[in-house]
């Protein structure tokens, strides 16, 4: 049997072990509903409770600004839609990147065909925008700017301190997607002058199905669902006990030790050895960059079959996003930085996690320049350059 090397942690990763065997006895003995009142049911109220307290100081927040969604989707789209909706008296303006992950970009397809207007500021070759543009942007109708803290495709890490700030100082709300932020780098909402931040538990070693909108205490979001009144009436429904307590288990272990010098360890070491492969290139911010993400073009080669013969060898990687596989269509981040659809369609995303190890880095070392070297024998486009 080959053995697996994962390198796709940015699509979803592992449960780690802390938060394992932190959600197991609430699947099993500790199963009540926190909205009862026997001591089963407190039980579970108190993990939720100790879980919001864990995952609001990580972020540099209070218990209260804290609010469980199912993940990083509903988190994004319970913060945009209720943002603008709330706000509709001063205005339908939205500011948002060309780079965002698709809960936020077709959330607001979805508001544009409502009605509402977006601007969609283009970013560089690194994926960065200009904060200039950023300034110009601002209209008297400006209601939400909504910039991701760190790009899930090619790791970019971007401005948003100074985002926050000048959404701050023309009196715009902003939002934050740190789906691929929080418990990578760290990560202050206060700092980052956010009004909402989106956070996801499969991101960081948590169980699937479970993330957290922050919202600044002050600012009031509408209902995302209505029903029995949990968290404190924003969201009802009986709350993910064992999730919640999986993510927060999962932040409480790794923000202590956060490996980032590791990672970016293995990373640049990566990036300096597959650079090394004739016609490869590096996407994303050289030096802005989440310590787990390398990622590249290759020059006339298929992504999707690069990640086959990849899998074959025990490899799991992405090309584009794991959203976005599936379809034939390059990947609009890509394409965002100046990468033409031909070129955008050689990615390769490898994402790690403190799991991976130098062996694992070696093999692929070992293996990657095989493979390209085998598509392109098989590729016409490669006899063309
Ligand atoms: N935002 C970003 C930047 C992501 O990378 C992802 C997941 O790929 C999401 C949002 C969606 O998160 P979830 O899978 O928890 O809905």
């Amino acid at each position: 049997m080959v053995t697996i090397i994962y390198l796709d942690n940015a699509a979803t990763s592992k449960v780690s072990k802390a938060a394992l065997d932190a959600m197991l006895p609430y699947l099993t003995e500790g199963f009540g509903n926190p909205s009862t009142i026997y001591s089963a049911g407190r039980d579970a109220k108190n993990a939720v409770e100790s879980s919001r307290r864990i995952i609001a100081n990580a972020i540099g927040a209070q218990p209260e600004e804290i609010y469980f969604t199912s993940g990083g989707t509903e988190a994004d789209n319970w913060a945009i839609k209720s943002a603008v909706e709330m706000n509709q008296s001063k205005g339908k303006h939205i500011i948002t990147s060309a780079i965002e992950h698709p809960a936020v970009l077709n959330t607001l397809k979805h508001l544009v065909k409502c009605g509402y207007e977006a601007t969609y500021l283009g970013v560089d070759e690194r994926g960065q925008i200009s904060l200039d543009e950023l300034r110009g942007a601002i209209r008297s109708d400006t209601v939400l700017i909504t910039i991701m803290t760190a790009n899930n495709e090619i790791g970019t890490i971007l401005p948003v301190s100074e985002i926050g700030a000048i959404a701050g100082e023309n009196g715009v709300l902003f939002h934050t997607d740190a789906v691929q932020a929080v418990g990578h780098i760290p990560v202050d909402a206060k700092a980052m002058n956010a009004d909402m931040l989106s956070m996801s538990g499969h991101k960081l070693g948590g169980a699937k199905g479970i993330g957290a909108l922050y919202v600044k205490k002050g600012l009031r979001l509408l209902p995302l669902l209505h029903g029995g009144g949990q968290e404190r009436g924003g969201r009802s429904g009986t709350e993910n006990v064992a999730g919640i307590v999986s993510f927060a288990a999962a932040l409480d272990d790794i923000l202590p030790r956060l490996p980032l010098e590791r990672l970016a360890q293995m990373r640049d070491r990566l990036i300096q050895e597959v650079l090394k492969i004739p016609r490869s290139r590096l996407t994303g911010d050289r030096v802005n960059r989440l310590p787990g993400i390398a990622s590249f073009i290759f020059e006339a080669i298929e992504g999707e079959s690069m990640l086959l013969l990849l899998d074959q060898l025990g490899i799991c990687a992405s090309s584009g996003s794991a959203c976005s596989s599936g379809s034939l269509d390059p990947s609009h981040v890509l394409l965002a930085t100046g990468l033409s659809h031909e070129a955008a369609h050689g990615s390769l995303r490898l994402s790690l996690s403190e799991d991976n190890t130098d062996d694992d880095i070696n093999y692929v070392i070992e293996k990657l320049p095989e493979v390209v070297a085998k598509l392109r024998r098989m590729s016409p486009l490669w006899h063309e350059i």
